[in-house]
């Protein structure tokens, strides 16, 4: 019988939970609310019903399971595997999660980042599973990102490493909350395209079909300029372009850094498909260099919202397990 890791994806709205055995199969995910209200305690028990639970639907005996991965919104202190604070929920600033979930379950534990953790899951079992070297960015509600080199997560020398979302496209640019200007996150994360076109819209009053959505909803969504785009609004044209000719930057800059097989895109703006990954491709292609041909691909991420808890376990796999899980290069550069 297979042994498993059991993998902890933990939100400000709900925890999801799944299993990855050591052939990197991943189960069925079920997600249970994160209790908000009382601190850490409830959190605490909550994430242990979740695993408690993971493992009976395994069937597997309790030996068969080798230990559980977390992945948490930070920031976090990754060596002590302590929440520094979540500002989504309140009570939890200082938590020794890690800890707290091994002593109850009685099984070693890990705690990664929440980004690195799905980056992690598509590397090794989603879009990324055939390479070695992958990074993703995911288009949200802000832009998150993990690496992966030689089958490990990049950490930095601070914790801080592997921050694409705040990789600067346009110096000088939109004020990013992180202090800087121009970042990623500014132009290519769904909430912010759909913020700065409002913006546009209000101030500059421009003649578009999105003016009709904005006053009848008094917001716009991603996928509200998506369709104008694709109905032929030239704003929404522009603003598209613009956003994927930034995303386009940021990938040639990842190229430059890494070489790595694949740059994954992942999140909401990843709905439009073809009219994501065209536009990013064009502008990639543009923008890079030309010593050598480019073989770094740029691809839509395939787990979903399961690439989290798969992320987790995987980590819990690759710090806690003896097999090969990850993959291995195999073919020539
Ligand atoms: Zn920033």
């Amino acid at each position: 019988m297979s042994r498993i890791c059991v993998g902890v994806d933990f939100g400000g709205t709900s925890i999801k939970f799944g299993t990855v055995d050591d052939s990197n199969r991943r189960s069925e995910t079920f997600q249970l609310d994160t209790p908000r209200d009382d601190g850490a305690e409830p959190v605490i028990a909550q994430i242990v019903r979740g695993v408690e639970r993971s493992i009976a639907e395994a069937g597997v005996s309790r030996e068969k399971v080798i230990g559980v991965g977390i992945g948490s919104p930070g920031p976090l202190d990754l060596g002590k595997g302590v929440i520094i604070s979540l500002p989504n929920v309140p009570g939890m600033e200082n938590v020794p999660l890690r800890d707290e979930v091994a002593k109850r379950v009685d099984l070693p534990t890990t705690l990664e980042n929440d980004a690195n953790a799905a980056a992690y899951g598509e590397f090794i079992a989603g879009a990324g599973r055939d390479t070695y070297e992958m990074v993703m960015l995911t288009l949200g509600t802000g832009v998150g990102s993990g690496v992966v080199h030689g089958g490990e997560i990049i950490h930095g020398a601070h914790g801080i490493g592997g921050e694409a979302g705040h990789l600067i496209v346009d110096p000088g640019g939109r004020p990013c909350g992180c202090g800087q200007r121009g970042c990623v996150e500014q132009y290519c994360s769904a909430t912010f395209l759909a913020r700065y076109t409002a913006e546009r819209i209000r101030k500059q009053g421009e003649a578009t079909s999105l003016a009709e959505v904005l006053d009848a909803n008094g917001r716009l969504t991603a996928k509200d300029i998506l369709e104008a785009r694709n109905a032929g609004d030239a704003l929404a044209e522009e603003v598209w372009e613009e956003c994927c000719f930034h995303l386009a930057i940021a990938c040639v800059s990842i190229c430059r850094l890494l070489d790595p097989d694949c740059i994954v895109l992942a999140g909401g703006l990843t709905n439009a498909g073809e009219d994501l990954l065209e536009p990013v491709r064009r502008h990639a292609s543009e923008q890079n260099w030309t010593l050598c041909e480019q073989k770094t691909e740029i691809r839509i991420a395939t787990l979903g919202a399961d690439a989290g808890a798969v992320g987790a376990a995987g980590v819990a796999w690759r710090v806690l397990g003896d097999s090969t899980n990850g993959a291995v290069r195999t073919g020539e550069c």
